[in-house]
């Protein structure tokens, strides 16, 4: 069998510690023996990020913004420990969080499901995935520890005329709190249309949650911008491709979540997203079973697992013991960078290789072939316990088996 060649390049970040272990081992096993691999290649290994210092970080952004798609290994993000561990002139930023701002992107979270491993909530059935709009609210407040009496207010002053907009927050007759939180159109718009592109990109109904019976100015305005940006640029689209933008009261949308089936797409603001994110990701009892996109309004996609470096799971694999670390997000990662580049380049059989891919990866797990992580929570009747190794290497038997 011939190997597939791309069309065009995308693409690699490297990473840190365990999951780049299991990254060569995946490109080992399950890549190079079917593709032409055809990758931009940016060592974003804390090493390399210290000795270009975090230029690489940089680089590979501008490369996804070129070439529209990238698959990144996760990687250590600097606390004083790693400092130390590493020798590190400076604490590098989150490279997530520089190549988000790079992209003015948005992160979707979605759980992979296989039959076997069964989510704390029994009725889903599809992943539900979540959107956390990643500007602002909360995240970019200032607060005030009110000392006593006193007036508080929020004071706008127009930059030209001077002019001021003025409410009171409070008349304090004692101590107490006051917040000031702030949001930006174009942000919001951006995070609308990154999450019309992504609901269309997989043909998932979409839904935006707030709480605008409440804040009937600042949530008004999300759901405003959202509907704005859905008539003006989606609603064609949307009804050829047969879904639906709908805008979801927070209560109703949470609700929702642990009643529905699932599958759809779960737009939230900073906050909710933040809370919702973990919620969704514990319901499944392993972080190894989420996957992780980052979507820029202009339609660059960077695919990654949304776990990060399993960094004790490295020092026993340093230490001699064998690798057991589950690959199946940085798999499903691969996949959808490949699925994505066959998609964009009209290229049918790199497509049906990345699903191929994805499909014998579940497969695998479903007859029972799996890493620890999972063989502790499976109700599979009889599971097999297996290193990261022998579980690519079963994912490879199904992936020659299809060849
Ligand atoms: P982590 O790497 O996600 O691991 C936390 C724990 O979750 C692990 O110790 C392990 O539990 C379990 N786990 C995660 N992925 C697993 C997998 N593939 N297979 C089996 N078990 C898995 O989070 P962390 O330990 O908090 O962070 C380690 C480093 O990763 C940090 O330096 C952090 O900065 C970085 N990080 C990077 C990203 C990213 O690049 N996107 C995201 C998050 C964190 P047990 O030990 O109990 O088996
Ligand atoms: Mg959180």
């Amino acid at each position: 069998m011939e190997k597939i060649k791309m069309k065009t390049p995308l693409v690699e970040m490297g990473g840190d510690e365990m999951a780049a272990i299991l990254w060569g081992m995946v490109k080992e096993e399950l890549l190079e023996p079917f593709v032409e691999l055809d990758t931009r290649y940016y060592d974003l290994g804390l090493p390399n990020r210290e000795r270009t210092a975090d230029q690489v970080t940089m680089d590979s952004a501008l490369a996804t913004r070129e070439l529209g798609v990238a698959v990144k290994c996760a990687t250590i993000t600097p606390n004083i420990d790693r400092v130390q561990e590493y020798g590190l002139s400076k604490m590098w930023k989150s490279p997530n969080a520089t190549i988000r701002a790079a992209l003015d992107g948005t992160v979707f979270r979605a759980p992979i499901l296989a039959a076997g491993i069964e989510p704390y909530i029994r009725s889903w059935k599809r992943p539900i995935t979540l959107a956390r709009h990643a500007y602002g609210d909360l995240y970019r407040g200032v607060e005030i520890r009110v000392p006593g009496p006193g007036k508080c207010e929020l004071v706008y002053t127009n930059e030209e005329t001077g002019e001021e907009i003025r409410e009171l927050v409070h008349q304090f007759k004692g101590p107490g709190i006051a917040q000031g939180v702030h949001n930006l159109d174009k942000s919001i718009l951006n995070f609308a249309r990154c999450c019309l592109n992504y609901a269309l990109s997989v043909k998932q109904d979409l839904l935006f949650s707030a709480k605008d019976t409440i804040s009937k100015v600042y949530d008004r305005a999300f759901r405003d911008l959202f509907q704005q940006v859905y008539e003006e640029e989606f609603a064609q689209r949307f009804a050829e491709a047969g879904i639906t933008y709908q805008y979801c009261l927070i209560d109703d949308a949470v609700s929702r979540a642990v009643r529905d089936e699932g599958g759809y797409v779960w737009a939230c603001q900073n906050y909710d997203g933040d809370v919702m994110s973990d919620m969704v990701a514990s319901a499944y009892g392993s972080a190894a079973m989420m996957t992780s996109v980052l979507m820029s309004p202009d339609g660059c996609f960077e695919y990654e697992a949304a776990h990060g470096t399993v960094r004790r799971h490295y020092y026993r694999f340093r230490k001699g013991e064998p690798a057991v670390a589950n690959p199946i997000a940085i798999i499903c990662a691969w996949a959808g960078a490949l699925e994505k580049r066959g998609e964009l380049d009209g290229q049918a059989e790199l497509v049906f290789f990345a699903r191929a891919l994805r499909d014998s990866a579940l497969l695998t797990i479903e007859s029972g072939i799996m890493t620890p992580d999972l063989a502790k929570i499976t109700t599979h009747p009889s599971p097999k316990c297996a290193t990261s190794l022998e579980y690519i290497r079963a994912v490879r038997g199904r992936m020659a088996g299809l060849h």
